[in-house]
């Protein structure tokens, strides 16, 4: 089973102490155990470095804990290097190999002289080593690549792949690997020699300890400001291992490189690279009274990211979920060139009068093998037929006339006439499915053509519904004088599942500071993102913003929207909480244009400007300038006529309408037949 209990990062260095103080370019490991995360650890050179990691391995033996240990240098060379020296393509060979050969101080190691004397061993001493950081010359190892020559591949298959891989000939300069890996595999052998340790993607991954290499700049982005960059990154790392589901990390760890090994997560890096919301994600500019729509979607779109784990799924399974990656096509559509009508193939174009072809015998129908056709014949070919070897014309059999063992037809026919080309449609390896998008019928069809079986997508974003006010009661209970029926908590838990996401029932809660703060916790274990309506505001009652203030992580957003008071964005125990405004109206609104986009991106899925498109208005109206007005509307005639009344209550309005009529900020007065944006409810993704 691939379950790890503690993961552990560390960036190797291949220089001389770096002193007491932590800096840059050291070795640094972070460590996350069961989901927490330590502080990096300043390892001031590798003789630090393999007592740390013993002491940790030691301490997760005793106490029954399985470890991955990320390493950012290759644990292979390019293929045939092994052999070379070790007589052996066993990458592990040339690690107990190289062990025997490094000598290694804090001071210094003789990882450039080894280098130079296996540039001579391989006769020319021009390669594949290069860089000599020493103030000496070193005999066999060049300061550059003039004159260069190395017998091997410059790169790995993987280093291929990734973009901006150094190579492991370079023995150092900015961000080299040679001299990391020279030094770094000697540790490794030692602590695979001490304890029971499996190597990726060498080994099966049975022992208590695993070994993976990492490249941390190929998973996570650029470091905050203010923070030691490899300290930052291999907290990253970690933090990332350690959130996948175990099914998911043996996935990503599933490949095939026997020889020059792999870079763990190479080809998932943008599922891998999701940072973790922070506490002040919906904060706004500070100083704007009331902010522009625009304003608060850029910043939506812009702090937010995913937050779903993924999962494979079979084609037909992934209907409505969220890629997880780009999809590439396995196989060309039409894999072969066919015949697009039923008819008769031959060769080549025919000039104008009439032609004459023998007809060879037999048929080639959908499914059948290409066949040889003989030169100067004719073939019945039926619709969707591969083409017969020889044949790449096909002339309709509406205008042949059958002979005795002849066909008979005017010309002109153009070469190439009634056929499809091989991958007219989509070609091997072409990109048809982007990161980010919901799949639809359509895209099965897509996918399945082109021989997809599985496909990475995302789990579901799980959405908590809770209402919030004394005045509720629920739907077909006894309302007494003074309440009212809960109308929000089904109204949004249709939108979020028309959106595609999972529905969570938090219930109601009172006007209860308490209940409330309860309610919160029990949900943040639970769901990925909370919807709250009422309370809101900044009034008596209102203590969903009241309790999201306290916990310093609130930003009450005051948006130049009409409908829609003031939102209550905040974080509760990690989880992001959309407040929204209490009335019907408002809160349907608000969820249409902030929280969908919101969810989507956090469900992984590609930020969407819903489409509308502009139709005469079939009504009259005085705005405010300076906020944006969404009216419920609906299409009748070609005009956009609007619900009679405004009124933020009124929810017999929104099921009235069929969509929205969105009047932009500038705008004053509209008048019979001025063009309106009219927004169908459809492409919010909701029915009418
Ligand atoms: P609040 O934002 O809590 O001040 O609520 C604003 C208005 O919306 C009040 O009239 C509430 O009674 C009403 N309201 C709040 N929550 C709901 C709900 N779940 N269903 C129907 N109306 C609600
Ligand atoms: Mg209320």
């Amino acid at each position: 089973m691939l379950g790890f209990d503690t993961i552990v990062a560390v960036d190797w260095s291949g220089g001389n102490d770096t002193g007491a103080t932590p800096r840059k370019d050291a070795i640094w490991a972070a460590v996350n155990r069961k989901g927490l995360a330590e502080s990096p650890v300043y390892l001031r050179n590798r003789q630090v470095a393999e007592e740390w990691l013993t002491a940790l391995f030691q301490a997760e033996q005793t106490a029954g804990r399985r470890v991955l240990a990320g390493f950012d240098f290759p644990f292979g060379y390019p293929a045939g290097f092994g052999a070379a020296f070790t007589g052996s393509d066993d990458p592990l060979a040339v690690w107990d190999w190289l062990e025997q050969r490094i000598t290694d101080t804090p001071k210094e190691n003789n990882r450039f002289d080894l280098a130079g004397s296996l540039n001579l061993k391989l006769g020319s001493g021009k390669g594949p080593f290069w860089f000599n950081g020493l103030g000496r010359d070193v005999s066999g190892l060049a300061r550059n690549k003039k004159d260069y020559a190395n017998p091997f591949n410059e790169k790995r298959h993987c280093e291929n792949l990734a973009k901006g891989a150094f190579t492991c000939w370079q023995m150092g300069g900015t961000g080299a690997v040679g001299g990391q890996m020279m030094t770094g595999l000697p540790v490794l052998a030692r602590l695979r020699r001490q304890f029971d340790v499996a190597v990726w993607p060498f080994q099966p991954l049975d022992a208590a300890i695993a070994f993976v290499e990492i490249w941390p700049s190929l998973t996570v982005g650029a470091a905050p400001e203010g923070e030691i960059k490899d300290a930052w990154q291999v907290a990253e790392v970690a933090r990332q291992i350690a959130a996948l589901a175990p099914e998911r990390l043996a996935e990503i760890l599933a490949v095939d490189a026997p020889v020059e090994g792999w870079i763990f997560g190479l080809g998932f890096e943008d599922e891998l690279n999701t940072p973790p919301l922070r506490n002040d994600c919906f904060a706004l500019p500070p100083g704007v009274h009331w902010t522009p729509v625009e304003e608060a979607l850029a910043v939506l779109q812009d702090r937010l990211s995913p937050v779903t784990g993924v999962e494979t799924l079979t084609v037909p399974q992934a209907l409505g979920r969220v890629l997880a990656a780009p999809v590439s096509a396995l196989r060309s559509n039409p894999p072969l060139p066919n015949t697009a009508v039923d008819g008769y193939g031959f060769a080549g174009a025919r000039g104008a009068g009439v032609h004459v072809l023998p007809l060879a015998q037999g048929r080639a129908a959908a499914g059948d093998a290409p066949r040889d056709l003989a030169e100067g014949h004719a073939v019945r070919v039926l619709t969707g037929a591969a083409l017969p070897l020889g044949v790449d014309t096909v002339v309709l059999q509406e205008d042949v006339q059958l002979g005795d063992g002849t066909i008979r037809f005017s010309g002109p026919v153009k070469a190439g006439a009634n056929t499809r080309k091989a991958g007219e449609d989509v070609v091997t390896g072409q990109e048809i499915l982007e990161a980010g998008r919901r799949v639809t019928p359509a895209d099965l069809a897509l996918m399945a053509a082109v021989g997809m079986r599985e496909i990475a997508v995302r789990k579901p974003l799980r959405v908590g519904i809770l209402s919030t006010g004394d005045e509720l009661v629920e739907a077909g209970e006894t309302a007494k004088a003074g309440q009212i029926y809960d109308a929000n908590r089904p109204m949004l838990m249709g939108l979020v599942t028309a959106f595609g996401h999972t529905c969570v029932d938090l219930g109601r809660a009172a006007d209860d500071r308490e209940d409330l703060r309860k309610r919160l916790d029990a949900a943040s274990d639970k769901v990925d993102v909370i919807l709250t309506s009422g309370g809101a505001s900044a009034g008596d009652e209102d203590h969903m913003s009241a309790l999201l203030q306290k916990a310093g992580a609130m930003t009450l957003w005051r948006i130049a929207i009409k409908p829609g008071r003031p939102l209550a964005l905040g974080m509760w125990n990690g989880v992001p909480v959309f407040g929204l405004p209490g009335n019907p109206v408002a809160a349907m609104v608000c969820t249409l244009i902030f929280a969908r986009p919101a969810m989507d991106v956090l469900a992984g899925a590609l930020w969407s400007v819903p489409q509308g498109f502009d139709v005469p208005a079939g009504f009259t109206k005085a705005k405010k300038a300076g906020r944006r007005e969404y009216l419920r509307a609906r299409i009748r005639d070609g005009r956009a006529e609007v619900f009679a009344s405004e009124g933020s209550g009124r929810i017999s309005g929104l099921s009235w309408a069929e969509g929205l009529v969105e009047l932009p900020e500038p705008a004053t007065t509209i008048n019979i037949g001025d063009p309106v944006r009219y927004i169908p409810y459809g492409s919010f993704g909701i029915g009418t």
